[in-house]
């Protein structure tokens, strides 16, 4: 029997560093579904679609394939067979990510897609609403935080280090942002499942909490 672990919680939370060393002391398969959200938002900004206009979101998303593959054990995105990685970590790709995900034409889009990558291998998959919509039987449900300040300090390093130039202040109110349309969407918004242990990663370095992840996978048998 394969087992699922499900990781949901806001941006900057330490989800997908975290759930990839998680995914390499198991063995397992890590899924971001954050790239495939990201991969759509970069297909409506390249067709010039409105942010705001949900009608034309919900026409164009038919109109782009986004898949995923494994390189290495790296995954790789792609949108219309383009290999898209490398142009979808920016604010404004985050941005229109969140505007574009909020839209139910989107979701129904890309659900198939990711549940069929837990159909047939043990997986880690992080994004906003895997243990209550994705795979609502994952074996495992993670809800990770961390506070908005240590969140977009997070970020702000991470895109420091790539030359980004935005400032702390404009990280922290992006963040602040999309943790309102996150959670308040009215369709698959961002919460914690019933049945997900609540790990806020604020105070602990990745290790520990990956080690946390691991051990409440171990008390769940996988
Ligand atoms: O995780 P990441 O920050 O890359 O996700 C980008 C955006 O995609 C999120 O802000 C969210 O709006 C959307 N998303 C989602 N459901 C998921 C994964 C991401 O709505 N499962």
């Amino acid at each position: 029997m394969s087992y699922s672990i499900a990781i949901d919680g806001p941006a900057g939370a330490g989800k997908s560093t975290i759930a990839r060393l998680v995914a390499k002391k198991k063995g397992c398969c890590y899924v971001d579904t954050g790239a495939i959200y990201r991969a759509m938002a970069l297909f409506m900004l390249r067709s010039r679609v409105d942010a705001s206009d949900r009608e034309q979101i919900a026409q164009k998303c038919r109109e782009a394939r986004v898949e995923l593959a494994y390189e290495n054990g790296e995954q790789q995105v792609f949108l219309n067979g383009e290999p898209v990685n490398g142009l979808i970590r920016t604010e404004q790709v985050s941005q229109m990510a969140s505007k574009t995900a909020a839209v139910p034409a989107v979701r129904e889009w890309l659900i198939d897609l990711q549940r069929g990558l837990a159909k047939s291998r043990d997986v880690i998959m992080d994004g906003r609403d895997i243990g209550t919509c994705v795979l609502p039987e994952a074996t495992v449900k993670i809800y990770l935080t961390a506070s908005v300040e240590v969140r977009a300090r997070r970020r702000y390093l991470e895109y420091r280090e790539k030359g980004g130039t935005e400032t702390y202040e404009e990280i922290c109110e992006d963040v602040a942002k999309r943790d309102a349309q996150d959670m308040g969407r009215a369709i698959a918004p961002l919460k914690q499942a019933e049945d997900a242990v609540l790990v806020d990663t604020s105070e602990m370095t990745i290790e520990q909490a990956a080690d946390r992840i691991l051990e409440i996978c171990a008390q769940k048998g996988c």
